[in-house]
């Protein structure tokens, strides 16, 4: 340590006047000197700036004397962390600075022996493990037992130190200030705050403030007490007081009385000392006024006088903080706007969905990516058909595959939760449960999935089987063993109001990605503005419907094809007609079949037989058709328009039962105006095409109902060729809509459902920020999106540009596609109240600016 002092201008005493700020002494220093003004019994308080700590970090001392010319001769000092944001932590308190040999021999002559060894011998071992870094182990044994156990602590420390233990005032501020100072530059106190979004250089300020001890002949004690309730936010003073008249159990805390809830060891607060407990009722209800914010006060009382040592904002669940910000505007104390941004939009999901309890004991068992928050819990079943019976019978299960496949969409349906070996946030598995609510693990590579002998293996080898009760915690991708206690999803007044508030702010629109009547009524009910993607293979995998999808894949002749497709036309219709009664003439986007047809056959023996009795076929023919079906890359083969291109019927017939649903729907309700999009779209050309046949479809339906109507044609962009030359595919298209999931795909020729793999390594590795899948890149799929709004818009300037692939329901995501000129996000339909509130901070975020 160097002996130059640092100028004392960062070393400033609280009063009403001083200059202090957050970006430069820290919330905590701000907030006491809010206390200050306010007139409140807090003790004298000196702040160290950002920039004075940084120096006592790097070995040069601040100005000691300065600091002490604050305080009374003789007064015990204690040191807290004043960081910018409570959040990103920082060092522990230390209190009772100055304790020594003789200030103990005073303090026994006013407090007693007993109160004065307690404090001491804290003190003793607080700088020992803290400051002089000791280990803890050396006061093993040494009881708080009087004098005696003093002497002990006191040899055990020079014993250890080398040195006695320090009496000197001064010598133990610097000491405490530097450990203080340094443990915050230590690499694991960086990286934890970091994780938190602290920046690299995010400063630490401390604060000096005199001992307040509780401790004296009249009531005295400390505690905490706050005005509301940090689980619900609903109003109820709550805290904890340790009361000095209730023995020395209650200094180390043992026999708290709470205030509300009466402990029956002991009387209230308000019974020991009523005019302290009104004060603080006082003074708490003053700075929820004036701080503007719910704040839990930290406080002692010493013969019945109140002292506020700190004021904190109350901790608070996704619940509460919510309530907590409608109250405070309802009593007008914020504006909607502020409470608007005090909503973390990611916190609603825990509002949306039931979590695992805060408090429940959590026995985990394997661990994978988070795919669909929310948790459930459920016996484990090993196939779809399986989830199908065990719903059947009202038993909760949880399906558990290698990877799911359109095929287990029933299953998905039936069960509670979904668990998989691979996959990664944007695999079938992922984006079928996010959008379903239905909570999900994906990608738990490290369990051993023997799916034949219907067990799963975790890592530590316990062995869980058929049947056996387990939870999928979607929210933070673990898997646990039985069934912890569960909070409910609640979805209260505040929520819808402050919702609202959010939307009177809102500058771009947000739609779901809805592919079945539940998921559009979802959508709706969270004030969706309309769908942003239908997925409509999803629909043909219905039981009655699947049989005559194989007849059309199985179909040599064009008028085959068409009598399979004939039969499937009235079951499209329904299905549209049902989306658009319920959006109410909401836009819908339908977007045409996408996926490679042979998804749609049957992998296994069973299944080839099932095949070969309904199309009256060998079953040796149907395998071999099945076998020449099969492609070595899939997602880059027969799927999306060139299916439109080359077996052009079957979009024929969607167009036609998007049209008849079009004239159905309008008829009984608000006029419809549909989307049809184009998916995997490479050329314009492709485009024109596809473009003339479902105008021509159009057309006919027009000309044979004698009804006329409009549709808007889109592009789904979603291949990097397409977004270099948006500008000519906008030429022809209403709008065009990003499939981010396909483009990430293809932009880092990484596939979607086996990225999983190794996503955890490469994201541990720093190889890749974040799984791609999950936060949109901006750099490089980010700049194809800049690319192509561009040209898109230079060629066709109202064109409506949109994105919906899973990223559209990230919040960071968001930011960067509303700055890109967006002019909607579609997202599953439980992301959309996430989206609505991220759209409103950000716009409410420009307009401060
Ligand atoms: C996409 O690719 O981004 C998309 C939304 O489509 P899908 O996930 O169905 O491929
Ligand atoms: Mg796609």
């Amino acid at each position: 340590m160097q002996n130059i002092q640092i100028e004392d201008r960062h070393i400033t005493l609280i009063t009403p006047s001083a200059p202090v700020a957050t970006p430069t002494h820290g919330g905590r220093a701000k907030c006491l000197q809010r206390l200050v003004r306010l007139d409140l019994p807090v003790p004298c308080t000196v702040a160290l700036s950002f920039d004075i700590v940084l120096q006592i970090a790097r070995g040069t001392l601040p100005d000691i004397p300065a600091i002490l010319s604050h305080f009374d001769p003789g007064t015990l000092l204690c040191i807290r962390p004043s960081s910018e944001d409570p959040d990103w932590g920082g060092p522990g308190a230390v209190l009772n600075i100055g304790m020594n040999t003789a200030r103990h021999a005073e303090l026994c002559e006013t407090l007693g022996n007993e109160a004065a060894t307690s404090l001491y011998l804290r003190f003793i071992q607080a700088y020992a493990i803290h400051v002089a870094r000791l280990d803890p182990d050396t006061f093993d044994g040494i009881a708080d037992n009087g004098a005696l156990s003093l002497t002990e602590a006191l040899d055990a420390y020079e014993e250890e130190a080398e040195e006695p233990f320090p009496q000197d005032l001064g010598r133990q501020l610097a000491d405490v200030l530097t450990s203080m100072a340094r443990a915050w530059e230590g690499t694991t106190a960086r990286l934890l705050r970091q994780a938190k979004g602290a920046p690299v250089d995010a400063g630490l300020g401390l604060v000096v403030q005199a001992m307040k001890l509780g401790l004296g002949t009249g009531e005295c004690g400390s505690g905490v007490l706050q005005l509301v309730d940090s689980d619900t936010g609903l109003p109820q003073i709550t805290g904890r007081y340790l009361s000095q008249s209730q023995g020395r159990d209650a200094l180390e805390g043992d026999a708290a009385s709470l205030f509300l809830e009466r402990d029956p060891r002991g009387p209230s607060l308000e019974e020991l000392a009523p005019e302290a407990f009104r004060d603080l009722k006082i003074h708490a209800a003053l700075m929820r006024r004036r701080l503007r914010a719910e704040m839990q006060i930290e406080f002692t009382i010493e013969n019945g006088h109140v002292h506020i040592l700190d004021g904190v904002r109350v901790r608070r669940s996704a619940r509460a903080a919510l309530r907590i910000a409608v109250c405070l505007v309802e009593d007008g104390i914020i504006t909607p706007q502020e409470a608007v941004m005090r909503v973390e939009p990611r916190a609603l999901s825990e509002l949306l969905h039931r979590q695992v309890s805060e408090d429940a004991p959590r026995d985990v068992i394997g661990r994978g990516m988070p795919a669909s928050p929310g948790a459930a819990t459920g016996k484990i079943v090993f196939s779809a058909a399986e989830a199908q019976s065990s719903a059947a019978r009202g038993d909760a299960c949880v399906l558990v595959r290698r990877e799911t496949s359109p095929e287990d969409i029933r299953g998905m349906h039936a069960a509670s939760a979904v668990l998989t070996e691979r996959g990664g946030m944007t695999s079938h598995a992922a984006v079928i449960g996010r959008g379903l609510g239905l909570p999900c693990v994906v990608g738990a590579a490290r369990m051993k999935f023997h799916l034949r002998r219907k067990q799963i293996v975790t890592e530590d080898g316990r062995v869980f089987r058929e049947g056996d009760v387990i939870t999928v915690d979607g929210t933070n991708g673990e898997v646990l063993s039985g069934a912890p206690e569960m909070v409910e999803a609640t979805l209260d007044d505040s929520f819808q109001t402050l919702m609202a508030w959010a939307d009177a702010e809102r500058d771009i629109g947000i739609r779901a990605n809805a592919d079945t009547p539940a998921d559009a009524q979802t959508a709706h009910n969270f004030a969706a503005e309309g769908i942003g993607l239908c997925r409509t293979e999803h629909m043909f995998f219905e039981a009655d419907r699947l049989t005559v999808m194989r007849e059309m894949i199985f179909a040599d002749a064009t008028e085959d094809r068409r009598a399979a497709l004939d039969q499937l036309l009235p079951m499209q219709r329904a299905d549209f007609t049902e989306l658009f009664t319920i959006m109410q003439g909401k836009p819908v986007c339908i977007r045409l079949f996408d996926p490679p047809l042979h998804e749609f056959l049957p992998t296994d023996r069973a299944g080839l037989r099932d095949l070969a009795e309904a199309l009256a076929l060998p079953v040796s023919d149907v395998t071999r058709r099945v076998e020449a079906m099969g492609e070595y890359n899939p997602m880059l083969g027969m799927r999306g328009v060139r299916l439109g291109i080359t077996v052009p019927e079957i979009y024929d017939m969607q167009a036609r039962a998007i049209f008849e649903a079009t004239i159905d729907a309008s008829r009984n309700g608000d006029p419809v105006v549909p989307e049809v999009m184009i998916p995997l779209v490479s050329t314009q050309r492709e485009v024109e095409i596809v473009r003339a046949r479902v105008d021509a479809v159009a057309a006919a339906v027009r000309a044979e109902r004698g009804v006329n109507f409009t549709y808007r044609l889109g592009v789904m962009v979603e291949t990097p060729r397409a977004c270099l030359r948006a500008d000519e595919i906008a030429q022809h298209a209403h709008f065009l809509s990003f499939g981010t999931n396909d483009l990430t795909q293809m932009t880092y020729g990484l596939s979607r459902d086996d990225a999983g793999r190794f996503m955890s390594d490469y994201v541990q590795q720093g190889v890749f920020p974040e799984d791609p899948f999950h936060l949109l890149d901006v750099d490089g799929v980010g700049e194809l999106l800049r690319i192509a709004v561009e040209r898109a818009r230079r060629a066709s300037p109202d064109i409506t540009v949109s994105i919906c692939g899973e990223h559209g329901g990230n919040p960071e995501s968001i930011r960067f596609c509303r700055n890109a000129g967006f002019d909607y996000v579609s997202c599953s339909p439980f992301r959309v109240p996430v989206a609505r509130l991220a759209v409103a901070q950000l716009a409410l975020r420009d307009k401060m600016r």
